[in-house]
C-alpha cells in the first residue's frame, strides 16, 4: 500500500468510493493530524452508505471494516466532515486540520444478558469475546465496549505510517479529546496512546522542545523549588485544573510558572495603584502566606521576599489576598498540555 495523488493504491483490499460530503482542500501546511473515529453502525457498509449519503452531512477520508479492508471516500488533500463541533488546544473546527479515520466498530453495548451484549435495541448482538468492561477516559463509570480486531488495528497503524510521511501529521487525537462530553469514540477498546506513543514519539518530543507550552495540572501536587522530589516546598498544594506555563523539562519534572493565592499582612506591603501590570509589592523579606486572614493559620508553603510584585484579589483592614506568579518545578505526571 501507497500513498499517491492523495489517493491509497496498490493495495487489493483498499477501494475507492467518492463522498459526496466534502468541503474545499485543504490549507497550505494541512492536514497535520489524523482523528480516529468508530462508526457505531450495525456493519461496515452501512456506515459507508450513511457516510456517501448527501443527506448524511457526514464523511471521512477512510473507513477500516473488520476485517481489514479500507474504503477510501475522498481525497486526503479534501476536507472531509467526522470532527463536527470540536476544540483543541486554540483550535476549533478541526474538520479544518484533519484527516478522518472511522473503523467498524459498534462503540458502546447493552449488557442483555450475562452472555449476550447488544447495540441498541436491535442492532447485532455480541458474546463476552468481543467486549471489554472498561471506563472511558472521560467518564467515571464501567461500561461495555466493542472491541476492535487485530487486524483493524494493524491497518489502522500502517495507515497512519503512511499518511505521517506523506502529510507531515503531527497529532493522532480521538473524537473523544476533540469533543469531550459529545463524543467517546474511539473509546478505551482501542490503544490510542500507544499507537500515539509508537507512531508520534519523535513529534512529540519535538514539542517539547518548543517551550513555552501551556499546560493545566490534572492532580494536585506541590511547586518544589528544584527538579528533585526531596527538595524545598514553594507551595504546598497547586490545585487540579490550575493553568499553567511550562518553561522547561529535567528527567520527571517540568519547570513551570504558576500562580499562588494567599493571604499575607498587610503592614508588610506597599500598595501601588500607578501600575498596571501589579498592584502591590512585598517590602519586607520572610512575609508569610497564610492560608487565612489570621496569624496563627497554616502557611501556604514559602515566605515571600522583598521586592515580590503581587495582583490584588481582595483588600481587608489588616489582610491582604493576593495572587502572585512563581516558577518552580512539577512532576510531569501531575500536567497535561492545553
Ligand atoms: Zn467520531
Amino acid at each position: 500500500m501507497k500513498i499517491t495523488k492523495h489517493r491509497l493504491i496498490e493495495d487489493p483490499n483498499v477501494s475507492f468510493k467518492q463522498t459526496p460530503n466534502i468541503g474545499k482542500n485543504f490549507s497550505k501546511g494541512l492536514p497535520d493530524t489524523i482523528i480516529i473515529h468508530y462508526t457505531a453502525a450495525p456493519n461496515v457498509n452501512s456506515a459507508i452508505n450513511w457516510l456517501t449519503n448527501k443527506s448524511a452531512n457526514a464523511s471521512a477520508h477512510l473507513v477500516i471494516a473488520r476485517d481489514g479492508k479500507i474504503t477510501q471516500l475522498a481525497d486526503f488533500n479534501v476536507i472531509t466532515w467526522h470532527a463536527g463541533k470540536s476544540k483543541w488546544k486554540e483550535r476549533e473546527g478541526l474538520n479544518n486540520y484533519s484527516i478522518g479515520i472511522e473503523i467498524d466498530n459498534c462503540g458502546i453495548l447493552r449488557k442483555v444478558d450475562s452472555k449476550t451484549y447488544q447495540h441498541g435495541e436491535t442492532g447485532p448482538k455480541f458474546t463476552k469475546e468481543d467486549v471489554m468492561i472498561a471506563i472511558h477516559r472521560n467518564g467515571k463509570k464501567t461500561e461495555a465496549w466493542h472491541k476492535y480486531t487485530e487486524i483493524q488495528i494493524e491497518r489502522v497503524k500502517e495507515v497512519c505510517k503512511l499518511l505521517i510521511n506523506e502529510y507531515n501529521v503531527k497529532f493522532i487525537l480521538g473524537h473523544e479529546e476533540i469533543a469531550p462530553g459529545r463524543k467517546t469514540d474511539p473509546g478505551p477498546a482501542f490503544p490510542l496512546d500507544e499507537l500515539r506513543e509508537e507512531l508520534l514519539g519523535k513529534q512529540k518530543k519535538e514539542i517539547i522542545n518548543s517551550f513555552p507550552l501551556k499546560g493545566i495540572i490534572i492532580k494536585d501536587t506541590s511547586l518544589l523549588s528544584q527538579p528533585h522530589p526531596n527538595s524545598e516546598v514553594v507551595y504546598k498544594k497547586v490545585s487540579d485544573n490550575t493553568e499553567i506555563i511550562l518553561l522547561q523539562e529535567k528527567d520527571s519534572f517540568y519547570k513551570v510558572e504558576v500562580p499562588l493565592i494567599g493571604y499575607v499582612s498587610k503592614a508588610h506591603v506597599q500598595l501601588d495603584n500607578t501600575d498596571n501590570d501589579f498592584d502591590g509589592v512585598v517590602t519586607t523579606n520572610g512575609l508569610n502566606f497564610r492560608s487565612k486572614p489570621d496569624p496563627k493559620s497554616d502557611t501556604l508553603g514559602q515566605a515571600l521576599s522583598k521586592g515580590q510584585k503581587f495582583s490584588l484579589l481582595e483588600n481587608g483592614a489588616a489582610w491582604i489576598y493576593i495572587r502572585y506568579v512563581a516558577q518552580g518545578w512539577i512532576g510531569k505526571d501531575k500536567v497535561r498540555f492545553l
